[in-house]
């Protein structure tokens, strides 16, 4: 076990925290070191280090669970577990909850780029100063994505990224838009116009298919960072490639989004995943990928169709994105 110090901060920012999940921890009176375990040649650190860093009033333990509690935040954990959940929300985890001499352990990097960005998303190093949105309708022309009884993804996306782009207009944002119409760009193409834009993040739209029809619900994907593992698709160990700079602001970005869209709509959550999507690594600002629930699913697929569900949506993705703002805004 080694003893590192907890990274120098500034005093905690109180305003930022409630608005993006209605969160809110003192870290005043709290430990100041995190005490490093290896296992498995991987570093964690231990629910009571947790529960003393941040402060949680409680913390119990049952079995496997533990559960940690302050007046507007629960945090859960379960030993063997590959997810958390913070206020009801399902995180998706790097690696699996450990258990070491009856302490669960989480690894230090899901303690560093995720646990720690969502908990407290004002400690976020420099803070995020953005006016614009980069709105990317996914798929186009030949690529038509997803095909449900109903429709194609790729016009749903882009219906969606329409309303999407009048609803952040109407709150005073900038927008720009990968695509206006039914075309088709690479996913090249859609990087580079994302990393033209200056003070700006990037929310890409996409709707999911499986073959199982049973499979439903929203995720969303923030990029993996470097050393850890996806979710989806391909070699879960791309290791040779990094994240980016915007690692904490991609999870603070995801969790706002996700959080309120599943609160709003109350739509089945899948959690908050990680990928290496060419999209979400080539981009130079915060981002995320949202999958906004099956084509592919009986029932999800007919609610997709709805325009006033998409239109749902987008109101809750610009409402969240003004969370966003709030939350890491300038200090
Ligand atoms: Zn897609």
């Amino acid at each position: 076990m080694t003893r590192i110090p907890a990274t120098p901060r500034t005093a905690p920012c109180f305003r930022a925290l409630p608005v993006l999940l209605a969160v809110f921890l003192p870290v005043f009176g709290a430990a100041k070191d995190w005490d490093v375990y290896t296992l498995k040649g991987r570093q964690y650190v231990s629910d009571e280090n947790v529960v003393k860093f941040y402060g949680f009033e409680r913390f119990s333990k049952e079995g496997d669970n533990r559960l940690f509690r302050h007046e507007t935040l629960t945090m859960t954990w379960r030993i063997g577990s590959e997810s958390i959940y913070v206020n009801n929300i399902k995180f998706n985890l790097s690696f699996p909850i450990e258990e070491n001499g009856g302490m669960a352990m989480l690894s230090l990097v899901d303690l560093a780029k995720l646990v720690d960005p969502v908990v407290r998303p004002s400690y976020i190093r420099k803070p995020i100063v953005f006016d614009t949105v980069v709105i990317d309708a996914g798929h186009g022309a030949h690529d038509s994505g997803a095909k449900g009884p109903f429709g194609r993804e790729k016009d749903y996306t882009l219906d969606t990224a329409l309303r999407l782009e009048k609803q952040l207009q109407a709150r005073g944002f900038k927008t720009v838009m990968t695509r206006r119409e039914d075309v088709f760009l690479t996913l090249g193409q859609r990087v580079e116009i994302a990393n033209r834009q200056k003070n700006a993040i990037f929310i890409s739209i996409h709707y999911n298919s499986s073959g199982a029809k049973t499979a439903n619900g929203i995720e969303t994907y923030a990029l993996a960072p470097q050393g850890t593992r996806t979710h989806v698709g391909g070699s879960p160990w791309n290791s040779p490639l990094t994240g980016n700079t915007s690692d904490a602001e991609n999870i603070a970005l995801a969790t706002a989004v996700h959080a309120h869209v599943i609160s709003d709509i109350r739509a089945i959550d899948r959690g908050i995943k990680r990928a290496r999507f060419n999209v979400l690594r080539g981009i130079n600002k915060p981002g995320i990928l949202f999958e906004g629930g099956f084509v592919t699913n009986p029932a999800e697929a007919k609610l997709i169709d709805d325009p006033e569900h998409r239109e749902r949506l987008a109101i809750s993705i610009a409402e969240a994105v003004v969370r966003f703002k709030k939350a890491v805004g300038k200090k």
